[in-house]
């Protein structure tokens, strides 16, 4: 149940719910933080059992964004929205213009974009109501298909890893495994054998075993069942969350962990394991914030080369956890949380100077940095 003391406990602000019977809509915008700036995440749309698995769906993905945001150093606080219905049902143009109209009046505190089951042309219907939308097709000045800057993200984070191991950024010669060759996986194999690495794959799904093949011709597959247990210098997970679990913790040989997934430790734990075991991990939501980094320029004007320097950033970042982690002897997924959470007390701290009507963003009409948005 959605309760205030569930909201302070996660440090929501504001939970919203909105329906329009006309067309089905049900849709929870959750905003979770906006000391950094207006909430960014994106819209999922499932058929969730229930409307309590809805609520617990969007309370832990916007509390994700902020952390995500705030760790990547963008002026960005975390939001994220669901519409419950069947996508392969429940989709029409009414309903994605009543929802754009819903973010539309909450006047900029909540940008949207794609999520799961969300289209490109699902999130044209709805900038045709609102500007507070980003992942809009190129063709309307927007950023696109936002996989290679997500897989250039998860690189730069590979090659800090490789840093911290081996002593040296460049991956040429080793073996690198890619579980899930979808749209992340497919780039970040391509960059991997760009920069001289070997690609081990593996896949379920016939078409995306072919097309990796047909992109990478070096690429080699690997059963699922297998998988694990391969010799590699570097796991790169790319397909599901929770891989790295009770069952497959134990059969890892490679050095590093490293890969675009969310959520890839099952468990907190699994993090410290890793530690003990010798394997290094790189903070996923972090590294896979590449995405993110790319439709967050999108109001100040999307230029492919403004993206790929702020992806290039998460080098040096990733570089900082390992040292928190170290220095703290704390695992590197806590290390993560603990630079964004300083980031944010620290930029609390500095809105206590009032700066006049006239710049402070709080009253109508005032001037900021977000105010652009
Ligand atoms: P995708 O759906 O295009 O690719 C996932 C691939 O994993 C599919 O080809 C699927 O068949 C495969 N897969 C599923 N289960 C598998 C299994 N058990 N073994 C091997 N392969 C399996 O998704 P994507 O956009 O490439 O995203 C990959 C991951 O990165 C996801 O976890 C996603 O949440 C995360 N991510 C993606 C982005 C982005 O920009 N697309 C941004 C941030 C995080």
């Amino acid at each position: 149940m959605l309760t205030f003391e569930r909201l302070y406990s996660m440090g929501h602000e504001e939970v919203i719910f909105f329906s329009e019977p006309s067309c089905g809509l049900k849709a929870i915008i959750a905003i979770h933080d906006t000391t950094l700036g207006p909430a960014l995440g994106g819209t999922r749309m499932w058929p969730y059992a229930t409307e309590a698995e809805a609520i617990e769906d969007v309370l832990r993905l916007s509390r994700g964004m902020t952390y995500k945001a705030a760790v990547s150093g963008l002026n960005l606080g975390g939001g994220k929205a669901v519409i419950i219905g069947d996508p392969k049902k429940d989709k029409s143009e009414a309903l994605f213009r009543a929802y754009g109209r819903f973010v539309e009046s909450l006047n900029g505190r909540y940008i949207t974009a794609e999520d799961v089951n969300i289209s490109v042309e699902d999130i044209d219907n709805v900038y045709t109501e609102t500007n507070y939308v980003c992942g809009i097709d190129k063709a309307h000045g927007g950023s696109g298909n936002p996989a290679p800057y997500t897989a250039l993200g998860t690189f730069r984070g590979m090659e800090a890893g490789a840093t911290k191991i081996w002593g040296s950024r460049n991956i040429s010669g080793k073996i690198v495994g890619i579980q899930g060759a979808g749209s992340v996986g497919t780039e970040l194999g391509k960059l991997v054998v760009e920069a001289g690495g070997k690609v081990l794959f593996t896949e379920i799904n016939e078409d995306n075993i072919k097309r990796m093949k047909e992109t990478i011709s070096s690429a080699e597959f690997i059963d699922p069942n297998a998988f694990y247990a391969t010799n590699m210098d570097i796991y790169a997970p790319c397909a599901l969350g929770a891989t790295i679990n009770d069952e497959t913790i134990g059969q890892l040989k490679c050095k590093l962990v490293n890969g675009a997934a969310n959520n890839q430790l099952k468990e907190d734990k699994h993090g410290f394991e890793l530690k003990e075991r010798g394997i290094l991990y790189s903070p996923d939501y972090l590294i896979n914030a590449g995405g993110l980094m790319n439709v967050s320029i999108e109001f100040e004007g999307w230029n492919d080369a403004k993206s790929r320097r702020m992806i290039d950033t998460i080098y040096n970042t990733t570089l900082d956890i390992y040292k928190i982690s170290d220095d703290q002897n704390i695992s590197v997924g806590k290390a993560a949380d603990v630079l964004a959470e300083n980031r944010l007390d620290a930029m609390k701290k500095i809105q206590t100077t009032y700066l006049g009507r006239g710049s402070d963003h709080r009253f109508p009409g005032g001037k900021s940095r977000n105010s652009k948005i």
